[in-house]
């Protein structure tokens, strides 16, 4: 059977994710961070809604005469905070704050440090109205009513603050889909215990969890399952029974205890299996009931590779988030492929002294070194179609944070 190519596989995971696209949840705008919005937002007001000064000053009429001395009587002085003031007359000045409301009739601001002092309650102003006036208009930020963020919008530190300029506390964003991890595999040994000849310590838990909290998902830590198909079947059942997606790793093989495959056809569906990649070709993924399973192979990099190149775009479109704009990176040597499947190298990408982001690829090829992934910061993408690369071609990145 012809193995699913990689973009297939991209097509239908996304296709499936964006079938199941959780529901919202309301939550405080200070939790929000990093999280999915779930409507459209718009001002709820103008912003800042009042004429306020931009500079330590007065402010005058200028429409107005000025006085034939330019003296103006001061008469108050307004901070920022205070209730509106009374319009100006001719030949008045009022003192005014930075983020002071000014009053309606103002028209200019002249900075403090451009006053002439002239007597206790009188300055001389340069009045001028083809200087700058000083003045932030009422709806300088935001019309009221205007579209200020759209659904799918991820809100970062900016969306959060415009919120919070609308005096929004709460928000709503789309519910987090709760994630379980099945490490399977009868060599595992935990971290902390000790370990006999032939065995491994579990590194793919750590791994997963560490790449889920980085998508704001936390994941409490479990015993690697032993490869007994019974005691797969049931952690599978439970799992998918209680999330919304399940990313196994381990057994997504053909060997005589990979037991994957069949448990997702006994239990669900399997919407594909291997899948023209490397690392990570043995990838399973289906579903059981509404919970999405990927069946990740137990290599350590094939996890992260998997994790980043199918199970991340699933976990962003399942919170309705728009897809990424590819990220590109320029070889810095040539490289070669012997085979057609997409291949994902890990790589450093860094940006160069030319201001160039540029993808110095790790010697290691195996997907068992796990230390590779440590001393990298992403994957480069190679295309299936193609053999070689020269330096300096285009390509396309997966970081890894
Ligand atoms: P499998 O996909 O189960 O055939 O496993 C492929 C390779 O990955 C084997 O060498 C396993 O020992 C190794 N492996 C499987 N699971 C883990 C894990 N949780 N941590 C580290 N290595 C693992
Ligand atoms: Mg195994």
């Amino acid at each position: 059977m012809p193995l699913t190519t990689f973009r297939q596989a991209l097509q239908q995971v996304i296709e499936v994710a964006s079938g199941c696209v959780l529901p919202a949840e309301h939550i405080a705008l200070e939790s929000a961070g990093d999280r999915i919005l779930a409507e459209d937002l718009c001002a709820p007001f103008a912003v800042p809604g009042f004429r306020h000064s931009a500079m330590d000053g007065y402010a005058i009429d200028n429409s107005a005469a000025a006085p034939e001395d330019a003296s103006y009587r001061i008469v108050g002085q307004i901070l920022a905070g205070d209730p509106p003031f009374r319009a100006l007359q001719v030949g008045e000045a009022v003192a005014i704050a930075t983020g002071a409301m000014l009053p309606d009739n103002a028209s200019q601001v002249i900075p403090r440090e451009s006053a002439g002092a002239a007597g206790d309650d009188r300055v001389v102003l340069a009045a001028n109205p083809a200087a700058p006036s000083h003045i932030r208009g009422a709806e300088d930020d935001y019309r009221a009513g205007e579209l200020a963020l759209r659904a799918g919008n991820r809100l970062g530190f900016a969306a959060l603050g415009v919120l919070a300029s609308f005096g929004m506390s709460s928000v709503r964003v789309v519910r987090r889909p709760r994630v379980a991890v099945l490490v399977t595999g009868s060599e595992l040994v935990p971290a902390g215990a000790p370990r006999q000849p032939g065995r491994i310590h579990d590194s793919n838990g750590a791994s997963l969890r560490g790449l889920l909290r980085g998508e704001g998902i936390e994941v409490m830590p479990t015993a690697a399952l032993a490869d007994d198909i019974d005691t797969i079947r049931r952690q599978l059942a439970a799992a998918c029974a209680g999330s919304d997606v399940v990313i196994s790793t381990g057994g997504a093989s053909a060997g005589v205890a990979d037991f994957m495959p069949r448990l997702l056809a006994e239990l669900g569906e399997v919407v594909f299996w291997k899948v023209a990649m490397r690392p990570g070709m043995p990838v399973l993924f289906g579903r059981v009931g509404r919970c999405l399973v990927f069946g990740l192979p137990g290599n350590p990099v094939a996890v992260v590779a998997g994790f980043l190149s199918l199970v991340r775009p699933v976990l962003r479109r399942m919170q309705g988030a728009a897809p990424p704009a590819t990220e590109w990176a320029r070889l810095a040597e040539a490289t070669a492929k012997n085979h057609d499947r997409l291949e994902f190298r890990r790589a450093h990408v860094h940006v160069d002294e030319h201001g160039v982001q540029r993808a110095c690829l790790h010697p290691a090829l195996s997907s068992g070194v796990l230390r590779s992934v440590l001393e990298s910061n992403a994957l480069v993408v190679l295309d299936a179609e193609r053999r070689q690369w020269q330096a300096d071609e285009l390509v396309a990145v997966l970081r890894y944070g």
